[in-house]
């Protein structure tokens, strides 16, 4: 006898999927979500793709436990999930669990109810009759809801819904649907242009990346949301990407305004009972438009018609626990499999999209004059060297000058540091000992509000020791160097009437808080604001007249592949804050090295040069993105494990006729939350696959097993 199979892949870090046999009576699809058993547990799955082995005996398989109340997940969001285990090397379980989480599997009662159905079951009776009867006097209700109204058990509600005389129709006041027509907006001819060659990238149903590459202030949003509104048009899904939740507030606020209708939200900040909703609203194809942080491209859309990753150049889009896999590059993926368009956006490419734009598998689209006119801020570097800030200070006398005119004649102004917290070190004035953290490799950065030591890496924290914990003198620990709180301590004194707020993720936790700053500025409540890299990305604070870059050298110096490249990015974004509504913008920036190449394009305001330049420095060794670079990070808690790994991984190394390998070498963090680190590099020319190679190589190297090797293919950062 011949019993149905299927293969079910678990949301564990498992490649493999398993075979079940398939119960009588029970149907499923591919995709289905099912709970199976796996030793002596229950865990949810998905049917896979996979052929289960039928030359397997009977009696080895366990059965499908049950089906659960869940949608089942789309071709393109399977296939997706094998893509990028194949690519980043996770296992394929590991992968589905970004997509399956078992808290999302419930049907969410809240927004559902039932409604009259057609029945093929057409056999009456006198309960059946009193639940029709209940039904037209309620709105949409829920089974207990239902059954009590008419006063039967619940258990006849599901016969009647299984026999078709009751469906799930969405209950009360649903959220309207967004209307692509609902406010059309009043496009300059450049956006106008643009915005057509991205409308018809949508309408063709299918696949190609398109990057909008557009100066700060174009209005670049504006032009996007008009793809948005063709894939609504051709009644398929469209998904927006934004590198930082904190923006999703604003955005919701422009979209709804666009579409007259919110869009579906999806973060880590939303509450367990909103995501289950909101999951099952994108399955049933109910939710249209979604804005989300990376994980939203594992949600399984029925008709994914766009992928906009905005800022596609912003480095928080690159996951670095768990599965490493880079947000922008997996949004062309999934655009691809699902025959959909994909737009990149930014202001300030990353070398790797400008570079396939120029090679032409990118379509590239400019936007070069800002929306109505306004003019490009005027650039200028301080010379910390000619100018220094007073003893004790940071702000140079010029740049203090400049702030007390502009708010003076009733400007707003922003100073801008990429550093959170009070101080970055505490040192002891008698013996010169740095507090640093017992687990990592780092210093302990001083905060103020609230006051304490912390650890950027693992969050340790301890108190401000009153005596030094070395030499024991009194009232020796001193703080070295800026925080943005020390920054805003600075002009606080020197402008006590100014009205200052601090935009920081330690004093702005939640999109809601961080929205109604951004209110408070728009609404002209603040006169000068003080912030970390929060406020380069995305605001619209029309307002602005000056900005000041307390350290514009922060970040030249990484030792990092990328730290130039980030750092032009990120100040030409804050330069962009400033002068973009009719207010001609100033910049000024802090710097010990106004001649650097960085700075100088950043005051000539041509990122292309700077590409260039960048570019011609990469390409002739074969490093990103002319070539491919893979990291082993191999990590033990003690030391002479992790260098015996190591030196069995160099041993084990592929040759240089394969590929060229860099390290073993401490990674820049030796020691991170307790455990030591070893950094191997693979760097491959462009059009070499570096997995089977990997593959190849772990399966050769002899490593102990008290060690863990992590991989991460194209690493951003080298931490
Ligand atoms: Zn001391
Ligand atoms: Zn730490």
């Amino acid at each position: 006898m011949t019993i149905r199979r299927v293969a079910v892949l678990l949301p564990y870090p498992f490649d493999r999927a398993f075979d079940y046999a398939v119960p009588a009576g029970m149907e499923l699809v591919p995709g289905a979500i099912v709970t199976v058993p796996l030793g002596k547990r229950m865990m949810p799955g998905a049917v896979w793709d996979d052929v289960p082995d039928e030359t397997l005996p009977d009696r080895r398989l366990k059965p499908v436990a049950g089906m659960c109340d869940a949608p089942a997940l789309p071709a393109t969001l399977r296939r997706f999930v094998d893509w990028v285990a194949q690519y980043t090397m996770a296992p394929r379980g590991e992968v589905l669990a970004l997509a399956l989480k078992s808290n999302l599997l419930q049907r969410p009662p809240e927004s559902f109810g039932w409604a009259a159905g057609t029945p093929g079951d057409r056999r009456m009776t006198a309960s059946r009759g009193r639940v029709l009867a209940a039904l037209a006097e309620l709105d949409r209700p829920d089974t207990v809801a239902l059954a009590q109204a008419a006063g039967v058990s619940a258990g006849v509600v599901r016969a009647m819904a299984d026999a078709g005389f009751l469906v799930p129709a969405r209950r009360g006041a649903a959220t309207p649907a967004p209307d692509p027509d609902h406010a059309a907006p009043n496009l300059s001819p450049e956006q106008a242009e643009a915005a057509t060659v991205l409308r018809n990238s949508v309408a063709a149903r299918r696949f190609g990346v398109t990057l909008l590459e557009g100066v700060t202030g174009s209005g670049k949003t504006e032009v996007y949301l008009e793809a948005v509104a063709e894939a609504l048009r051709q009644d398929r899904q469209a998904l927006v990407l934004l590198p930082e939740i904190a923006l999703s507030a604003q955005f919701t606020t422009r979209f709804a305004a666009r579409f007259g209708a919110a869009p579906t939200l999806w973060h880590s900040g939303l509450t367990p009972s909103v995501r289950r909703a909101n999951f099952h609203a994108v399955a049933r194809g109910a939710s249209r438009l979604v804005v989300g942080a990376r994980s939203a491209l594992f949600l399984p859309f029925a008709d994914l018609g766009v992928v906009v990753v905005d800022e596609e150049h912003e480095s928080a889009y690159k996951q670095e626990d768990g599965v490493a896999y880079h947000a922008r590059d997996m949004a062309v993926v999934r655009a691809r499999l699902a025959d959909a368009a994909a737009i990149l956006a930014s202001a300030t490419p990353s070398l790797e999209s400008a570079v396939n734009a120029d090679s032409g598998r990118y379509a590239h689209i400019t936007l070069a004059a800002r929306h109505g006119g306004a003019a490009l801020p005027a650039i200028a570097a301080i010379d910390l060297r000619a100018f220094p800030p007073p003893r004790g200070k940071f702000l140079s006398p010029v740049l203090t000058d400049a702030l007390a005119a502009t708010l003076a004649g009733g400007g707003q102004a922003m100073l801008f540091l990429n550093r959170r917290g009070y101080a970055p070190l505490t040192l002891c004035r008698a013996c010169g000992h740095r507090i640093t953290c017992p687990n990592c490799t780092a210093w302990l950065v001083a905060h103020r509000a609230p006051a304490g030591l912390l650890c950027h890496h693992c969050g340790h924290t301890e108190a401000l020791p009153e005596t030094c914990p070395s030499c024991g003198a009194a009232e020796s620990m001193a703080p070295i160097g800026p925080g943005v709180e020390r920054i805003a301590e600075e002009a606080a004194e020197l402008f006590p009437d100014m009205r200052r707020i601090v935009m920081a993720s330690d004093a702005i936790a939640s999109p809601d808080d961080a929205a109604a700053a951004a209110r408070a500025i728009v609404d002209r409540e603040v006169d000068l604001i003080i912030g970390t890299q929060m406020i380069a990305k995305g605001w619209h604070f029309p307002d602005l007249a000056l900005v000041g870059v307390v350290d514009a050298d922060l970040g030249l110096s990484g030792g990092d592949l990328r730290a130039a490249e980030r750092s032009a990015q990120l100040l030409h974004q804050v330069a962009g804050r400033a002068g973009r509504a009719g207010v001609p913008g100033r910049v000024l920036l802090q710097s010990f090295a106004p001649d650097h190449p960085v700075m100088r394009t950043l005051i000539d305001g041509d990122l292309a040069q700077f590409r260039r330049a960048e570019a011609a420095l990469r390409a002739p060794g074969h490093w990103p993105p002319f070539g491919r670079l893979a990291a082993l990070i191999v990590s033990a808690a003690d030391s002479g494990i992790a260098d015996t790994a190591a030196s069995a991984l160099a041993r084990a190394a592929p040759p240089p006729d394969e590929a060229l390998v860099l390290g073993p070498a401490p990674a820049p963090f030796a020691l991170l939350r307790g455990r030591h680190r070893r950094r191997l590099l693979l760097r491959t020319p462009r059009n070499v696959a570096v997995q089977p190679i990997l593959r190849a190589w772990l399966e050769r190297a002899d490593v102990p097993r008290a060690a863990r090797v992590d991989i991460d293919i194209d690493p951003v950062s080298f931490l």
